[in-house]
């Protein structure tokens, strides 16, 4: 069951600050043209002209939990600005909503599931072959708002989060290190604080 494989991420929490985040956006790696020239480049090697020459990238601290979001029809990339504390993932997470426009593109008219087989296989393209569904990240929300929070049972790291969660989620960092990346039970997160 699909569901039961959506995974969590498990980061170290960094020094910066989404305060600093109009800063980073200044660094050339980060910055939007920069990355919007990536995604062009990675469109173009698999022939999608037209939308190479149409999509953007974009920084917006409108998403909260959410790491990136794919908009087909706006050819839009939206970034969380909540990525510059897991710099390592800005990468990754251009090519997972990289490969959301690619898979589309590629059906033209038909719709495909979000993150389906033609996902996938777009996914292998641009090289996150190991990539998995879930987009989210343990950002930071404000200490009111942080109902409920959750442990892994190995690593022992914390996941506050707003919401109840509903859905079998595991400790990504875990299930990487101990299980190939797959969902596995035994890193499962529990409830540890309402
Ligand atoms: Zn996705
Ligand atoms: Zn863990």
């Amino acid at each position: 069951m699909p569901l039961l494989r959506q995974l969590e991420f498990a980061f170290k929490t960094e020094a910066a600050s989404v305060s600093d985040a109009s800063r980073f956006t200044q660094r050339s790696g980060y910055r939007a043209v920069y990355l919007e020239e990536k995604a062009r480049e990675l469109l173009r090697a698999y022939g999608a002209y037209r939308m190479a020459r149409e999509l953007r990238v974009e920084w917006n601290s409108r998403l909260k939990t959410a790491a990136g979001r794919a908009d087909y029809r706006q050819k839009l990339i939206s970034l969380n600005p909540q990525l510059f504390e897991h710099p390592t993932e800005i990468d990754r997470t251009l090519r997972h909503e990289l490969a959301h426009i690619l898979a589309q593109f590629r059906a033209a008219r038909r719709r495909v599931l979000p993150h389906g087989a033609e996902w996938r296989q777009a996914c292998c393209d641009l090289g996150i072959a190991d990539e998995k569904r879930c987009h989210n990240l343990p950002f930071k929300v404000s200490e009111s708002a942080r109902r409920y929070v959750y442990k892994c049972p190995q690593c022992q790291r914390d996941f506050p989060r707003v919401r109840r969660i509903m859905r079998a989620v595991a400790c990504l960092a875990c299930c990487r290190a101990h299980n190939g990346g797959e969902f596995d039970a035994r890193f499962r997160l529990k409830l540890v604080r309402l």
